[in-house]
């Protein structure tokens, strides 16, 4: 065997071993669900329902399936590059052609609980990342950047979602943030523990939606709705997100699975 295949051999025994754990960072998919709010001039995407087809009676005597059906963007998922205008003509930009190399990244991940829980439309900044690289190095290319907030918590639909007057209020990012980190890091994308992978207020923003508008604009994708991300260290984890082959989808439920020997 060759050195190569050495690092899977290893890769195979750490994890026999428990040295590598597989830290799950899905949220549970069901009718409870919390599902993105736009505003009412919008069309609204279905959250998760669910019809029985048979179980193990006369419908499937030995057998039990159900028919599934949501809004492509529903609880823990993946946002393709078509999913925004801004990535509509991209190659490879839909879920069916993006090349299954780029479903698995190392990740970085931003600990910024305690600015979110000081103020719930907390914004990373670019100098938020580059204080971050101070401490722990650059953010490599080809990386997931993961925002922690806790949001994830948040176990109630209500306070996850946090809708008021003036719409929902959570966390995010800064256009210069997401500009650094698409254009000056290379990053495979975003992830996030809220809805959705922009800041609750980011419709009021310039450009709206900038996290949707730059990430998925330049060819990146997104990951909304994780947790465990207090699990993971600063840097080191391996993430591996593997949306559903949709044909022209343009996100999908994923289980995101991150290996990590902390
Ligand atoms: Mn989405």
């Amino acid at each position: 065997m060759d050195a190569n295949g050495r690092v899977l051999q290893e890769l195979v025994a750490g994890l026999a071993s428990g040295d590598i754990s597989v830290v799950d960072l899905t949220q549970p998919l069901g009718p409870d669900t919390p599902v993105i709010d736009l505003p009412a001039i919008f069309a609204s995407s279905p959250g998760f329902s669910r019809k029985t087809i048979s179980r193990y009676d006369e419908k499937g005597p030995a057998w039990y399936w159900n028919a599934i059906s949501f809004g492509e963007h529903t609880g823990t998922h993946f946002d393709a590059p078509i999913h925004w205008v801004t990535g509509k003509d991209l190659p490879n930009n839909a879920l069916d052609t993006i090349p299954a190399r780029k479903l698995v990244g190392p990740a970085c991940v931003v600990d910024v609980t305690r600015e979110s829980a000081e103020n719930e439309d907390y914004l990373l900044t670019r100098a938020g990342i580059e204080a971050w690289e101070k401490k722990h190095g650059r953010v490599p290319a080809g990386s997931w950047v993961l925002l922690r907030t806790d949001w994830s918590k948040r176990k109630d639909a209500a306070g996850f979602l946090n809708v008021r007057e003036d719409g929902p209020h959570n966390p995010g990012f800064h256009k210069d943030c997401l500009e650094f980190l698409a254009h000056e890091r290379d990053v495979l994308g975003v992830g996030v523990e809220t809805v959705g992978t922009d800041a609750g207020q980011a419709a009021t923003f310039d450009p709206p939606f900038p996290a949707h508008a730059i990430m998925q604009g330049s060819g990146r994708f997104g990951l909304a709705s994780l947790c465990n991300l207090d699990r993971l260290p600063s840097t080191g984890a391996v993430v591996i997100a593997s949306p559903l082959k949709l044909v022209e989808g343009s996100g999908s439920p994923v289980r995101v699975l991150a290996l990590t020997t902390a």
